[in-house]
C-alpha cells in the first residue's frame, strides 16, 4: 500500500518533524522486529585539514540521530551506519574516522549500539544488474534486512539530482564506481544509476532537504537553507519527488525516467500520492552546472572575464569523481592565472571519449583515459598528458606551466585544504548552522 506513498514535510527543529515524515509515508511499516538496518548516509567527502561547507553536501546527524531513534523505536535488530567517501587516497583510514567522530556517530554507538563503517575498507560482493553489468556493493548492506538511504536534497553536474538512488553508489567499490562512468554510451552513467537500486530489501529513504544544494553535489556548490524533508518506502518515488523539489520535471531527469521504464512506472508522479505538503508548495528551482558557452568549449563566467586561447569543454559523464575533484582546482587555478593575456591555443581534454579538435596548438589530457583515447591521435600537434589514475596534481602543475599558463601550485599541492575556502560564502549567515552535524 505504502509503495508510491511519499511524505514532504516543511522540518521545524523542536517539532519531530523526521517522525512525522517517516509515519506520513509509513516508511517502516516493513521494518521486521529485530532486523538488521543498513543506513547509508551522504557524506560524499571529508577533510581534517580545516572546517568545509557540509550544508548541502552531507546527511545531517540531526536526520541520521532522528532515524536512527525512530528504527530503534520500532524494534530494529543491529544498525550498521556505512559509507564510502571519496578521498584523494582511498586507503585513508583516519579522515572517515575523523568524519564519523565529528558527526556524533559515537554517540549513537553509546546510545543506540549503531557501528560505523568506512565501506571502502569491508568486503564487497557482486551483483549482476542485467545486460551483462555487474558492480560490487558493500556486503553487509546487501545481507541487511532492511535499508535506509539518506541523501541530501542536492543537485549534480553529471546526473542533475543526487538523492535515495545516487547515494547508493557509495556503497559500491572504486572499481564499480569507475565502471559507472564508462565510455560505452549505450551504458552510461544513466544506465548503471538506473539500476542501483534493483537489488534493495525493503527500505526507506529520507531526502535531507534542511539544506539543498545547487551546482552541486560538493562543497563548491550553493547551500541554501530550505527546511524539507521527503520520505517514501519506495525509492524511486521519493526520488522523483525530490527531483520535482528541486524544480526539474522528473522526466527530464535521465536515469530516473530509465529507471521508471525499466519498473513500468510513469515519471510524471501520477501514480503517487503525496502526504503533506503539496509538490508546488516544496519546489524550489534548482541549478544543476555552470553555464557553458554555445559551442561548449569555455565556462561562459571564463569568456565573460575575456578569457582566451583556451578551450576546456564541458566534463561529460565519463568523467569520475577522482578526476571530477582535480578539475575543479584546475579551473578555478587556470581562472586564477589569466593576466588578460590570451594563452597559447590549447585544449584540454576530460573524462574517456572527447577526441582532439583539429587545429588547435596545444593538447592537454588529463588522466589515463583521455590519453588512451588520444594518444594515437593524428589531428593533435603538441600532446601534453597527465597519464595517471588520479592525474598527479603536481604534473598538471608542471604541464599547465609548461604551456605557459602560470597557476598556483598551492592548491595542488594542498587539496585538502581547497574545501576550506568556500566557508565565506556562509560566514555571518546564521541559518548556516554547524551544529546540524554534531550530535550533543
Ligand atoms: S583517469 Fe579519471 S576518468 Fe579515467 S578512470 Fe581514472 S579517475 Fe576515472
Amino acid at each position: 500500500v505504502s509503495e508510491s506513498l511519499v511524505s514532504i514535510v516543511r522540518y521545524q527543529p523542536e517539532a519531530d518533524s523526521v517522525r512525522r515524515a517517516v509515519d506520513l509515508c509509513r516508511g517502516l511499516d516493513r521494518l521486521p522486529a529485530g532486523g538488521r538496518v543498513f543506513v547509508k548516509p551522504n557524506i560524499v567527502f571529508w577533510t581534517r585539514a580545516v572546517p568545509f561547507p557540509k550544508w548541502g553536501v552531507v546527511t545531517t546527524s540531526r536526520v541520521v540521530e532522528a532515524v536512527v531513534r525512530l528504527l530503534k523505536e520500532h524494534g530494529a535488530g543491529q544498525i550498521t551506519l556505512g559509507e564510502g567517501m571519496v578521498l584523494p587516497d582511498p586507503k585513508d583510514e583516519a579522515t572517515p574516522a575523523h568524519a564519523f567522530d565529528y558527526l556524533g556517530y559515537g554517540r549513537l554507538r553509546e546510545r543506540y549500539g549503531v557501528r560505523a563503517v568506512n565501506v571502502l575498507r569491508q568486503p564487497f560482493q557482486k551483483v549482476a544488474l542485467g545486460d551483462g553489468v555487474e558492480l560490487s556493493f558493500n556486503r553487509e548492506a546487501l545481507e541487511a534486512d532492511f535499508l535506509v538511504s539518506l541523501p541530501v536534497l542536492k543537485t549534480h553536474a553529471q546526473s542533475l539530482v543526487s538523492l535515495g538512488t545516487k547515494n547508493l553508489k557509495g556503497l559500491t567499490d572504486i572499481a564499480s564506481r569507475k565502471k559507472c562512468h564508462g565510455p560505452d554510451p549505450a551504458q552510461d552513467l544513466n544506465f548503471h544509476l538506473a539500476r542501483l537500486a534493483d537489488w534493495l530489501p525493503p527500505c526507506l529513504t529520507v531526502i535531507d532537504g534542511i539544506y539543498s544544494l545547487e551546482l552541486g553535489p560538493s562543497f563548491d556548490g550553493r547551500a541554501r537553507r530550505n527546511d524539507l524533508l521527503i520520505a517514501s518506502a519506495d525509492i524511486l518515488s521519493a526520488d522523483l519527488v525530490g527531483a520535482a523539489c528541486l524544480g526539474f520535471e522528473p522526466a527530464r531527469v535521465p536515469h530516473l525516467a530509465l529507471m521508471a521504464r525499466r519498473r513500468g512506472r510513469p515519471t510524471d508522479l501520477s501514480d503517487v500520492k503525496v502526504a503533506g505538503l503539496p509538490v508546488r508548495e516544496a519546489a524550489v528551482p534548482h541549478q544543476y552546472s555552470f553555464a557553458y558557452t554555445e559551442d561548449g568549449s569555455l565556462p561562459l563566467a571564463l569568456k565573460q572575464m575575456g578569457l582566451s586561447g583556451l578551450s576546456y569543454r564541458q566534463y561529460d559523464l565519463t568523467m569520475c569523481t577522482y578526476c571530477s575533484a582535480l578539475n575543479l582546482v584546475i579551473i578555478s587555478a587556470i581562472t586564477r592565472a589569466f593576466k588578460g593575456r590570451p594563452f597559447d591555443d590549447i585544449e584540454i581534454l576530460t573524462g574517456k571519449v572527447m577526441k582532439a579538435s583539429p587545429g588547435k596548438k596545444h593538447t592537454l589530457l588529463v588522466g589515463k583515459c583521455i590519453y588512451q583515447a588520444n594518444k594515437d591521435n593524428p589531428d593533435i600537434n603538441d600532446l601534453k598528458a597527465i597519464k595517471g589514475c588520479p592525474p598527479s596534481p603536481r604534473r598538471v602543475v608542471e604541464t599547465l606551466r609548461e604551456l605557459g599558463i602560470e597557476v598556483d601550485p598551492y592548491p595542488f599541492e594542498h587539496l585538502d585544504e581547497v574545501p576550506g575556502w568556500f566557508m565565506k560564502r556562509y560566514r555571518g549567515r546564521p541559518e548556516f548552522d554547524e551544529s546540524f552535524f554534531r550530535i550533543d
